[in-house]
């Protein structure tokens, strides 16, 4: 079955890895967790209590694998929530906010522009760096200490799904500003210096899970931040971090396919053999794109997302152009390559290789791009 399934290049929700797919559809069916005896052990995931020794052990394994897979600091609470991405957008200055403390803000793309909107329904927002003026083509150079010194927070976003570009490394902040990141669309495709994010969150539908369920993790000395505001119970982080993240129902079936994810990344090496992979995976591409006369690059060199690989075809005009774009698609379609489409917001073509997206897939895109230039 999983021979024959078409290349998914989906930017999310996206491809998970097929023992994943086994292992969650048996847990579907029914847990038979190794050594556990009790009733829920012989029910679906999908049934049973979030109260229940048996989720339990699946909630705290799981945690567990966040620090020792991802590489989240024990100094660092893990939190599993609801809303996605986007509801942190609004969470981050909610709780970290300081009263006359602007929050500052990295402008490099659709999502950034989202959670700059909402930080500004807040309160006082700078945005301290941009790339907006080159269409997001890069990750535009990080700001000295003084464009921050004092705000309540900086925020970034990671690697920029749409526009293809991703930080190369994380910036250290200077002082104490805490660091938020959202790491949506590149959490676990390599080693990452953890300890320098304060607060990181990702939406699971891209690298982790399934949609519906949001990691965050923070550094618990943020726990202590008096909101500028009253927040409401469930959009505290306090709530979730003093019960475990089962202050009320969680996503019990994403925190399965996440455990799945976790364990499958461990088992394949870590974010240090995936982290190779996903580089020879992106280097293919790019290096095809660079020699090529018919597709361009969007990110620029220094600013490439391992996840996201984005480019338009060239033509005479902007007609022949979108033309050959179409007539590509439709023959990357037709060869069994789904999910190629770029953004709307940027037009083109987009492949989005994360961590489960086997190397062979990216084989078989090159060598059709190679032949549908050579045609064209
Ligand atoms: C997909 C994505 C989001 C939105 O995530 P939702 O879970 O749909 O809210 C936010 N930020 C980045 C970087 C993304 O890739």
């Amino acid at each position: 079955l999983m021979s024959t399934r078409p290349y998914n290049f989906s930017a999310g929700p996206a491809i998970l890895p097929p023992v994943v797919f086994e292992r969650t559809s048996e847990a579907v069916r029914r847990l038979d967790v190794p050594g556990d005896t009790s009733l829920e052990s012989q029910l679906s995931i999908l049934e049973i209590s979030h109260r229940s020794k048996t989720y339990d052990a699946i909630h705290q394994e799981a945690m567990e694998l966040c620090h020792a897979v991802l590489g989240i600091p024990r100094t660092h609470a893990i939190l599993f929530l609801q809303g996605g991405a986007s509801l942190q957008f609004a969470m981050v200055p909610m709780n970290l906010r300081i009263e006359g403390k602007a929050a500052c803000y990295v402008d490099t793309g659709a999502w950034s522009k989202k959670a700059i909107a909402e930080s500004k329904q807040l309160g006082p927002t700078e945005v301290i760096a941009s790339s907006a003026d080159t269409r997001y083509d890069r990750i535009p150079a990080f700001p000295s200490a003084d464009a921050y010194a004092g705000a309540s927070y900086v925020h970034i976003t990671t690697n920029n799904t749409i526009f293809g570009t991703e930080y190369a490394e994380l910036p250290q902040l200077e002082g104490d500003v805490p660091l938020v990141a959202d790491m949506s669309s590149n959490i676990g495709d390599r080693p990452m210096l953890l300890e320098r994010v304060a607060l990181g969150y990702a939406g699971a539908q891209k690298n982790l899970g399934p949609s519906g369920l949001t990691l965050v993790f923070l550094h618990r000395d943020l726990l202590a931040r008096e909101p500028a505001s009253p927040v409401p119970t469930m959009l505290r982080y306090g709530t979730h971090a003093e019960n475990d993240s089962l202050y009320n129902t969680p996503n019990t079936f994403g925190v399965l396919v996440l455990l799945n994810v976790l364990r499958w990344i461990r088992d394949e090496g870590g974010t240090q053999a995936i982290g190779a992979r996903n580089q020879r995976k992106a280097a293919k591409l790019y290096e095809l794109l660079d020699t090529s006369s018919l597709y361009q690059a969007h990110a620029q060199p220094g600013s490439r997302s391992l996840m996201n690989v984005t480019w338009t075809l060239a033509g005479k005009d902007e007609d022949e152009s979108a033309a050959r774009t179409k007539r590509f698609l439709a023959e990357a379609e037709a060869a069994g390559m789904s999910g190629l489409k770029g953004h709307r917001s940027v037009g083109g073509c987009r492949a989005s290789i994360y961590n489960a997206f086997p190397e062979e897939g990216v084989d078989a895109l090159c060598a059709f791009m190679r032949e549908f230039e050579r045609k064209a």
